[in-house]
């Protein structure tokens, strides 16, 4: 068939989409069909995750464990899969069940979230984990009873409902973002285009399975309508895709121009003791990053001036530059002018001792782990307490 036909063919055929007043083409095959190629390759072609039931466990009428399930996600909450999995392992080894989660003191459950970044996050999960094993250790099955627990929104209570409970919810991720987007060629920008990509998944999705469809577009996505080099040809919803008809796919989803992130600095500070202990403190309770540990730091300003240098030490010391990091924060970029001194001092108010083999169990987030590999090469290497290791990592 020759292009022009074939886009003829997708324009007929998509009537909810026109009715929605989506300025994208329409894909082929209708949402049965469609579901259907694609849950035949799930079946095939899924990828083996440490919290997911195969498809085959699935027919055989194994259910997933829903506290697995609600980790995984809050984990996965801006964080790739692979990232995701040894902190996932590393979780359900030391708290198997959302009542041992709930036992935890939080601050084992922040030094094992250390790393993962966005700790309002894991400071949700323990409240949420309190809340569940308050009510007999079982989460709600519906998207709204989920989402009034704490850390749980809009996307991650659809995900729960649909891969936990098998039951009918529209679960819309980057991933599924990218291929809805490629589908249909919505040439709206994807930030204005939300409604009508969530619109097109609920008419899609098939009367069973809602949970292996909702992973058979996430795998979709992360495998196969990559965001670089789309592998079209081996996509199961290739005949039903406008934007491989195009030749262009990587054009979608549209997106406007992002604008370039603020520059904030400061200065970090790594007083090491003669036996190697390091000095640390806990950042305040609320803020970013609170109540993770970092070395001491000034403001993180946009100003240059004399609050990011070594004048502003939290005592004297002989501090000598260690180099600079930067790290990208989702509003900011930090640089920090990172010194080093070696002291014998009693720990100021406020601030500890953490000793050598301590550090990588310390509640460090990214950005400190940075200042301090800076100072100290290889640091906060050593395996952390938290860290289980396993053949497959
Ligand atoms: S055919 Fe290509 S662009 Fe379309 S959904 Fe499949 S992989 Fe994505």
């Amino acid at each position: 068939m020759a292009p022009a036909d074939q886009t003829r063919k997708t324009a007929s055929r998509d009537s909810s989409a026109a009715a929605s007043g989506d300025s994208s083409a329409a894909a082929s095959g209708s949402g049965d069909d469609i579901a259907s190629r694609l849950l035949g390759w799930y079946d095939i072609h899924h990828r083996e995750l440490p919290w997911r039931i195969t498809p085959r466990q699935h027919a055989r009428g194994v259910r997933p464990d829903p506290y697995r399930i609600w980790l995984s996600e809050v984990m996965l909450q801006q964080t790739t899969v692979e990232a995701v999995k040894t902190y996932f392992r590393a979780f359900v080894e030391k708290w198997p069940n959302v009542e041992a989660l709930a036992a935890a003191p939080t601050e084992d459950v922040m030094k094992a979230w250390a790393g993962l970044g966005y700790y309002s996050r894991a400071r949700n999960l323990k409240a949420c984990a309190d809340l569940v094993a308050g009510r007999g250790g079982r989460f709600p099955d519906t998207e709204a009873g989920l989402r009034d627990l704490p850390g749980i929104g809009a996307y991650t209570s659809a995900a729960i409902t649909a891969i936990a409970f098998d039951q009918p919810a529209a679960v819309v991720d980057g991933n599924v973002e990218r291929v809805i987007s490629r589908l249909f060629s919505i040439t709206t920008p994807l930030s204005e285009a939300k409604a009508v990509i969530r619109a097109h998944v609920e008419r899609m999705m098939p009367g069973t399975r809602p949970g292996d469809f909702a992973q058979a577009m996430m795998d979709l996505g992360a495998t196969i309508c990559t965001p670089r080099r789309p592998r079209c040809m081996l996509c199961p919803l290739r005949e039903d895709c406008s934007a491989t008809v195009s030749g262009d796919p990587e054009h979608f989803p549209v997106r406007l121009p992002k604008a370039d992130k603020p520059l904030r600095r400061g200065a970090a500070f790594v007083a090491v003791r003669g036996d190697g202990a390091i000095l640390l403190r806990k950042r305040p309770e609320r803020g970013l990053l609170g109540g993770m540990t970092e070395v001491p730091t000034t403001d993180w300003t946009a100003r240059v001036d004399g609050a990011t240098t070594e004048a502003a030490a939290p005592f004297p010391a002989n501090w000598r530059p260690a180099g600079q990091i930067a790290h990208v924060f989702t509003h900011f970029v930090l640089e920090l002018d990172v010194f080093r001194a070696e002291v014998n001092v009693a720990a100021p108010a406020g601030h500890f001792w953490s000793l050598a083999h301590e550090i990588s169990g310390e509640a460090l987030p990214t950005v400190m782990k940075k200042a301090i590999e800076a100072a100290i090469p290889g640091a906060t290497k050593k395996p952390s307490p938290h860290y289980v290791k396993r053949p497959h990592d």
